[in-house]
């Protein structure tokens, strides 16, 4: 099998490690990959959103399946554009991915499909959402509709705060055409936690439950990042819930896009607000998280290609999804000053002496390989990651292969699980 892996960070890194390890898959590129996919395959300088690239290459290749990992692609319809080719793709055609790419698509889907959701309200004039933010009072939730990189969402604590987030938004459009509707929504109290299934058009398999850590600084302080670690599982959502939420939640929006004949296919992932009166849908993805894809990579206890090509063939119910026992956690290594401006370009050593500790993979992110030395190209460098019989072991491994890897200006948090522990 000849796989295209769509992506340039540590979770492309993580499926490339995963898919590797499939004795079906005898090659793989990564469009455009970085340090570490370089280890793993051959990456091929496209970029993530030049779809008639991609799908040019993945002809020229004879790619027998193309596994997206961003929401960009697949939000610009790369499932569709490979579809007219006859070439398999891991992941939803541009109508269900706007389950990630529309909040107020998701919030319908939602109420369409009966999911357990804050109540809200969709809104093109701002004169509108601001009455409804006044009537409702805060604390209280504003949401760019489209994509934001995480930044979109205001969770306001006065409706004078709200206000001017919709302001920015609807008024000076900050976000561009991603804020031309926005979605206002109750404001939801409880722990978050990550539910990452497999999905077939039909059948939804479980990953088991993870956790991020969205803050840049410890104890959740701090401007929110792309993750600064994530571990699995998270006992916040213990598997006594998985079937709970299959039910009410990924089962209900995977027949509803079956009903409209635009089958879900791929990885649906839903931000779930485990609140006092039961599991919330926050917010869907319709691809892995990054970097929780790094801990459940580590777990999977089967072969990546066989799961994925069984999803594109409606073939889920019959494919076993055996997942490790032990707990994984990843410590994201960033460039110091990131979210904000960081320097770029240092030399990064003690990779192959962190993993040499057993039970340690060092996924890379912004790297890149110059003159045969890694490098930092981004503001998530590494995700270094452990597997251990509970979380503490986990936690403690994860922390110790830490010690080895060397790179100037290089910032970690030291409470990556913290959550867990409570
Ligand atoms: P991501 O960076 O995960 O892509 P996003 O921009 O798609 O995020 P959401 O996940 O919808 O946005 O929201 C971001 C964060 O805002 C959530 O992780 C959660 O902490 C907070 N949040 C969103 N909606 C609510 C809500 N209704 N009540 C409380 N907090 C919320």
């Amino acid at each position: 099998m000849r796989i295209l892996i769509v992506g340039s960070g540590g979770r492309e890194h993580a499926l490339a490690w995963k898919l590797r390890q499939s004795a079906k898959v005898e090659e793989i590129f990564i469009a455009p990959g970085n340090g570490g996919t370089a280890l793993e395959g051959t990456n091929v300088p496209i970029k993530v959103d030049d779809l008639p690239a991609l799908v040019a290459f993945a002809k020229e290749k004879a790619i027998d399946l193309v596994v997206p990992g961003p929401e960009l692609p697949l939000v610009l319809g790369i499932k569709d554009a490979l579809d007219l080719e006859g070439i398999p793709c891991f992941g939803p055609n541009a109508f269900a991915a706007q389950l990630e790419g529309s909040k107020a698509f998701a919030k319908n889907i939602m109420q369409e499909a009966g999911v357990p959701t804050a109540a809200f309200g969709v809104f093109e004039e701002f004169s509108e959402a601001r009455d409804f933010v006044l009537d409702k009072g805060a604390p209280i939730v504003v949401k760019a509709d489209g994509l934001a990189a995480g930044k979109g969402v205001i969770v306001a604590q006065s409706t004078d705060e709200a206000i001017q987030a919709l302001e920015e938004i609807m008024v000076q459009k900050s976000f561009g055409d991603s804020g031309k509707h926005v979605v206002v929504e109750e404001c939801l109290v409880g722990e978050e936690a990550s539910f990452i299934c497999f999905c077939d058009g039909h059948t939804v398999k479980p990953l088991p439950s993870s956790q991020d850590h969205k803050a840049v600084y410890e104890g959740d302080t701090g401007p929110n990042t792309g993750g600064m670690g994530a571990y699995s599982p998270a006992p916040v959502l213990p598997a006594s819930r998985y079937d709970e939420i299959i039910e009410s939640v990924m089962q209900p929006v995977v027949n509803l896009l079956g009903t409209k004949d635009k089958p879900f296919i791929g990885i649906l992932y839903a931000g779930i607000m485990m609140t006092k009166n039961g599991p919330y849908v926050l917010e869907f993805n319709v691809r892995f998280g990054d970097p929780e894809c790094q801990p459940l990579m580590m777990r999977l206890d089967c072969d990546l290609a066989d799961v994925m090509m069984a999803c594109v063939q409606g073939k889920l119910a019959q494919t076993p999804l055996p997942i490790k026992d032990e707990t994984t956690l990843g410590v994201v290594v960033a460039a110091d000053g990131y979210p904000g401006s960081y320097p770029k370009g240092m030399a990064i050593s003690g990779i192959k002496e962190a993993e040499a500790l057993g039970n340690v993979k060092v996924f890379q992110g912004g790297t890149a390989i110059e003159h045969g030395q890694t490098v930092s190209t981004g503001g998530r460098v590494l995700c270094v990651t452990a597997l251990g019989a509970d979380l503490a072991a986990a936690q403690k491994r994860a922390y110790e292969a830490l010690k080895f890897v060397k790179m100037d200006n290089a910032y970690y948090r030291k409470d990556i699980g913290f959550k867990g522990f409570k």
